[in-house]
This record gives structure tokens, C-alpha cells and sequence, in this order.
């Protein structure tokens, strides 16, 4: 069975972990670095990416960094801003595993918050997409394969082994987001 970590310091890491348990993987919250060693994948949930930066520290930042380089990662909203090579308003610290540009708040602040719908390459016809505060990617580089898109920006992204959302598809009931990880995660373990 995969073990798929889930990174539990803070925000909504219990919605990712029924998505990982309904799809037939083992969720695990994670909340010591050691736990990196277990899993077979790691999803790192929304919440404040700033927030996320001081509780890791340095050494959890360094440890997080190596994870992301070696096992399949999965990043929300926060944690998408997490794993960028750039991050914008305000200039902010990223992982640098994913080729991006990404502008924290970039639709303003909890008003902006929506539910859309919207085409992806997934198969199975439109993604709900719950937007919270959500960041916007600017730029994309050269390795990263666009899934879906809001208004010419990208929303969910594949580069290698890591994927990522600006939306939270663990608050819809629709699991193809989650699925398309797990394919990354029962690649990577062949
Ligand atoms: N606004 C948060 C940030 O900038 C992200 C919001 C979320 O994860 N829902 O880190």
C-alpha cells in the first residue's frame, strides 16, 4: 500500500487525508522530518505559506527541500507557493523545485475567494475549483505541463514528480486531482 505523507503543521491537511484514504493509499500526517524517511509521497496543504516558513525553520526547510527533490510532491495553494522558485507580494523564501513564478493573494483577500469550474487535461470534462485566498503563477518555465488554466494563467501544473494547484481540489468531491498524484507516486515506487 503507498504511504502518502501529509504535511500537518498547520491548515487543511485532514481534507487531503480522505481524499488519499477514499482513493486506497494509507494518508500519513506528518510532523516530524524523521516521518520524510516513511512515505512514498508527500502533499503539502494550504494554509499561510509564511506560517508554513517559520514552523519548518531551517532545518525542516532543508529537509522538506531534499524530500521534493527526490520523492513525488503534491502542493496546495500554500503549498504551491512552498515549492516555487519565485514568489511575489510579498517577496517571500520558496523551496525552488518548481519552475515558477507565483504572486501570493493575487485575487485579493477572502473576498475573492470562488468556486469555477473549469476544462483540464485530466480526462473526465470540467474541475471544480475552490480558490481561498488563492496565489497566481506568472510565469511557468520550460519543464512544467499546464493541466488546467484561469484566465490564461495556469491552476494545476505537473513538473516531473511534483504537482501542484492554486485551488484546493481536496474540498471537492471530485478525486481526479488527487488520483493524477498518486499515478506520479505509484510511478516513482516501480
Ligand atoms: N494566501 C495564502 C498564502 O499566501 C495561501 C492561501 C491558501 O493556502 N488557501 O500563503
Amino acid at each position: 500500500m503507498m504511504k502518502i505523507g501529509i504535511l500537518a503543521l498547520q491548515g487543511d491537511f485532514e481534507a487531503h487525508a480522505n481524499r488519499i484514504a477514499e482513493l486506497g493509499a494509507e494518508p500519513v500526517f506528518v510532523r516530524k522530518t524523521e516521518q520524510l524517511d516513511e512515505i512514498d509521497g508527500l502533499v503539502i496543504p494550504g494554509g499561510e505559506s509564511s506560517v508554513f516558513l517559520n514552523l519548518l525553520g531551517d532545518t525542516g526547510f532543508e529537509k522538506l527541500s531534499a524530500f521534493v527533490r527526490t520523492k513525488p510532491t503534491f502542493g496546495t495553494c500554500a503549498g504551491c507557493i512552498l515549492l516555487a522558485t519565485e514568489v511575489e507580494n510579498p517577496k517571500q523564501k520558496g523551496i525552488g523545485a518548481l519552475d515558477i513564478t507565483v504572486r501570493r493573494n493575487a485575487y485579493g483577500r477572502q473576498i475573492h475567494s470562488a468556486i469555477l469550474e473549469g476544462p483540464t487535461t485530466l480526462k473526465g470534462g470540467l474541475l471544480e475549483q475552490v480558490y481561498i485566498r488563492a496565489p497566481r503563477i506568472e510565469r511557468v518555465g520550460p519543464g512544467i505541463e499546464v493541466l488546467a488554466e484561469r484566465d490564461g494563467h495556469p491552476v494545476l501544473i505537473r513538473q516531473g514528480n511534483l504537482l501542484a494547484a492554486t485551488f484546493h481540489p481536496e474540498l471537492s468531491a471530485d478525486t481526479r486531482v488527487h488520483a493524477e498524484f498518486l499515478r506520479l507516486v505509484a510511478e516513482c515506487k516501480k
